[in-house]
């Protein structure tokens, strides 16, 4: 019997959209994936990620696409900055996470966050970069706020006790720290205008203009214009090929099994699409990922 490899799958905070897919994926390649190994790790988040991928403690996790391209090219995000985190390869696109913007009632624009307590995402997030680049859209920056940093969980508790005034949180429609809010608290939903969204994605292009469809949270009756990244899954280039063919072809995209693993989320059930697989992922698909790409018919983008 061949030794098992063992991958630890790094995700975000537990009450996020990535800690309960990345517990699904891990199962499902317990499952499926003869000498593979997986569990899943709450973490800070995107760049956190892919700072644990460098050094490597984790070998595969979920990411912000934006965030990938940064650390794959060494560009924007601090800890990255003529330190490319060259071993990061893309495995396959989930699904999009919009940058919802919460905040009290009495805030009505992002511009109204001036001199606010906002929260912008947890230490190690991709979070915190949408925040920033989306407040400077305004006019702002973190000088401008008194900014707050945590768990997603710390962020939805504080505004909901009403201790901060706002909180950025860039993650799949219907996550949990979101529900928990508008479960108990009145709260407005901030919008990106369609301008705006232009303006930046100009100058960042991997944001897409999208909405928070109305109904998607308790109180949440029209739908708010946003902007949205990509969730991504990702690998180590270090993981062997056979590993991330295995991955895919006997978990994630087996006839049968993505039926079960989409189930665990509204936004896989929605968005998660093997011919989609291969969009926006934005740096290099781990060769695992391109063989079993080819066989399950699917394009590969050049
Ligand atoms: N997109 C967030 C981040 O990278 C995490 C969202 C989630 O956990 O679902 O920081």
């Amino acid at each position: 019997m061949a030794a098992p490899t063992f991958i630890t799958i790094g995700s975000g905070s537990t009450t996020g959209v990535y800690y309960p897919v990345a517990v699904g994926v891990a199962k499902l390649i317990n499952k499926n994936v003869k000498d593979v190994r997986a569990n899943a790790r709450s973490t800070g988040g995107s760049v956190y990620n892919a700072l644990s991928l460098q050094r490597g403690n984790l070998k595969m996790a979920i990411m912000q696409s934006d965030i990938a391209y940064y650390a794959y090219h060494g560009q924007v995000v601090k800890a990255f900055l003529g330190k490319p985190v060259k071993l990061l390869r893309g495995v396959a696109a989930l699904y999009p996470e919009v940058v919802q913007v919460v905040a009290n009632p009495d805030i009505k624009s992002i511009a109204g966050l001036k001199g606010k307590r906002v929260y912008i995402g947890d230490i190690g997030s991709g979070v915190e970069q949408n925040a920033k680049q989306i407040l400077a859209l305004y006019g702002l920056s973190e000088k401008n706020i008194t900014p707050i940093r945590g768990s997603a969980s710390l962020g939805a508790q504080l505004l909901q006790d009403g201790r901060i005034d706002a909180m950025f949180y860039t993650a799949g429609i219907g996550s949990a720290a979101i529900q928990q809010i508008t479960e108990t608290t009145k709260v407005h939903f901030l919008s990106v205008s369609a301008n705006k969204a232009k303006e930046l994605i100009k100058k960042y292009p991997f944001y897409t203009a999208r909405e928070i469809p109305a109904d998607s949270y308790k109180g949440q009756n029209a739908a708010v214009p946003a902007v949205a990244v990509e969730a991504l899954l990702v690998a180590s280039s270090d993981l062997p090929n056979k590993v991330i063919e295995a991955v895919l072809e006997q978990g994630l995209f087996k006839q049968g099994k993505t039926e079960q693993f989409v189930k665990l989320h509204s936004n896989l059930k929605t968005y998660f699409k093997l011919k989609q697989a291969t969009e926006g992922v934005g740096i290099p698909l781990h060769p695992g990922a391109i063989a079993a790409y080819k066989k399950l018919g699917v394009s590969v983008p050049k």
